[in-house]
């Protein structure tokens, strides 16, 4: 098999010929590295490459060849997102004040996907410390998004979906505490999924706001997607938000959804207060050609009030800052990463304060700035007790939706991808970006986005998403497969399959 079909297979497909002999993983691993190798530099979906890589695959091969039995995903080649931190590998979290650090741990996600005998390939870029709906606001540099190297990947996890889009990795981690994996699937169009909160463990993950983060899957098809979350998933004793349900098999449901009948009698929910107004004409058309297909193939589209999901983005952007500014405040030169000492005989302060400057991009400075106003005593009431409790309400909008239909569908994101540079310098329109991924994050509930197809007014990709109630992970899978079989099978083959030949972009 060529290295120009080993790349473009399904992680599903590759485990297959790897179980079967066809393929060896040191053969699959290589193909992805020399995809690295070419596209890379025009990419930039990744902070760092392992060196070791080809000597975990060799490791993978000898143990089957022995006989060992090994996980269903052994030996294919996973990109892991720079929030995570790596033993093996530095984990910077896209950010200058962590640049060169190597954890003593792995995160537990990183250790299961180890045991599970994926080959991680190296690590990928984001937006500082997730922050972001572009990765721009990487310290090292932005990625360049696959379908239009003059745009946007998405954010924060751009590296990751790009490394998908680009064929450069079949499976990629990534975190959500926003958006971070489902705006960037959108835009790139890939599938993201973030599971129920406390659904994947967070112990190893840089936090940015312990009460919205998740981490998750990142790849092609949503049956990938499903053997990824099966290998990271489930209680961790590490992590105390850590959920001790007995998870059935994403996957498993994932096959159910593309092979069975679930979208007959399927409630899709519609929120009405979410108008086409806000959205780029393209996205709704593309929006509503999806929930067409799923009325013909037997669901029922019910619409529904959730009022309060209006004020998602002011309620997160006061959560947030004010969860950052406490998890970035050990960033304080003395336990991790960069130290300035401004002059000699610095006070201990200074070598702070000038590390911190040094140390964090302009966001992390306005977000920690912003939470800091937020908790402070004479404000508390006002803005981060005033989010608590619309976040209260929005929660209370889906107990409401979720009593009424099985799902809900948006739009994964208001607009494609954006042009490198256009929203940078206004953040808020970067933050109207998470409109419709947010409110997932603020109730802890599960979401999926899959690629509905091609903007009609730019011809770039679209993504659905779908949300459920927590604990319904797999009711996603189910639907995002159904969706997704019935949309390849009307486009002949997958969407990313018509973006455009990388090498012929610019
Ligand atoms: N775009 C959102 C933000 O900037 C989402 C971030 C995330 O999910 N990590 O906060």
């Amino acid at each position: 098999m060529s290295s120009a079909e080993l790349i473009t297979l399904s992680a599903a497909d590759l485990a297959e010929r790897l179980a079967s002999g066809e393929v060896s993983s040191v053969e699959v691993t290589r193909a992805h590295l020399d995809r690295i190798a070419d596209v890379d530099g025009d990419v930039h979906a990744f902070l760092h490459v392992s060196d070791h890589a080809l000597e975990v695959a060799d490791d993978i091969d000898r143990r089957r060849s022995a006989g060992e039995r090994l996980g269903p995903v052994a030996g294919v080649p996973l990109a892991i997102k720079d929030v995570l931190v790596t033993t093996d590998m530095p984990s910077t979290s896209g950010s200058r004040i962590l640049e060169g650090y190597l954890s003593p741990f792995d995160a537990t996600v990183v250790a299961r996907s180890r045991a599970a005998g994926l080959v991680p390939l190296g690590k990928t870029n984001m937006d500082e410390f997730a922050m972001g709906s572009s990765t721009e606001h990487s310290a090292y540099g932005p990625t360049r998004n696959p379908w239009d190297l003059t745009r946007i990947p998405g954010g924060s996890g751009g590296g990751s979906a790009a490394a998908v889009a680009a064929y450069e990795a079949p499976l990629a981690l990534g975190s959500d505490t926003g958006g971070s994996i489902r705006q960037p699937a959108h835009v790139t169009g890939t599938v993201g999924v973030k599971p129920t909160y406390g659904g994947v463990s967070r112990y190893g993950a840089i936090a940015l706001a312990s009460s919205l983060d998740q981490v998750g899957p990142v790849t092609r098809t949503v049956l990938d997607a499903g053997l990824l979350h099966d290998v990271i998933g489930g209680h961790d004793h590490h992590d105390s938000t850590s959920l001790t349900d007995a998870w059935p098999s994403f996957a498993e449901a994932a096959r159910e959804g593309a092979r069975g009948d679930v979208l007959k009698g399927l409630r899709i929910g519609v929120v009405k207060e979410l108008p086409d107004s806000g959205f780029q004409p393209g996205v709704s058309a593309s929006f509503h050609a999806a929930l067409t297909a799923l009325e013909a193939h037997g669901a029922q589209i019910v619409e529904i009030s959730a009022p309060h999901f209006e004020y998602g983005v002011a309620a997160y952007y006061l959560i947030l800052p004010a969860e950052a500014s406490s998890n970035l405040a050990k960033f304080d030169s003395v336990r991790f990463g960069m130290r300035v000492t401004p002059h000699a005989g610095a006070t201990v302060e200074e070598v702070m304060a000038a590390t911190r400057d040094a140390g964090f991009g302009d966001e992390v400075k306005r977000r920690i700035i912003l939470g800091t106003y937020a908790l402070s005593a004479g404000y508390y009431d006002a803005y981060y007790g005033s989010a608590q409790k619309v976040r209260t309400l929005i929660q209370r909008d889906f107990a409401d939706a979720f009593a009424a239909v099985d799902v809900i569908a948006t739009p994964s994101a208001p607009t494609t991808a954006f042009r490198l540079g256009e929203k940078i310098d206004d953040p808020l329109q970067m933050y109207l970006n998470d409109v419709t991924t947010i409110p997932a994050n603020l109730a802890g509930v599960p979401g999926i986005s899959i690629p509905s197809g091609l903007a009609d007014d730019d011809g770039l990709p679209v993504g659905i998403q779908f949300l459920a109630p927590a604990r319904e992970d797999a009711r996603l899978y189910r639907v995002g497969a159904a969706l997704e079989a019935l949309l390849v099978d009307a486009w002949g083959g997958p969407l990313l399959a018509r973006a455009p030949k990388l090498g012929e972009v610019r």
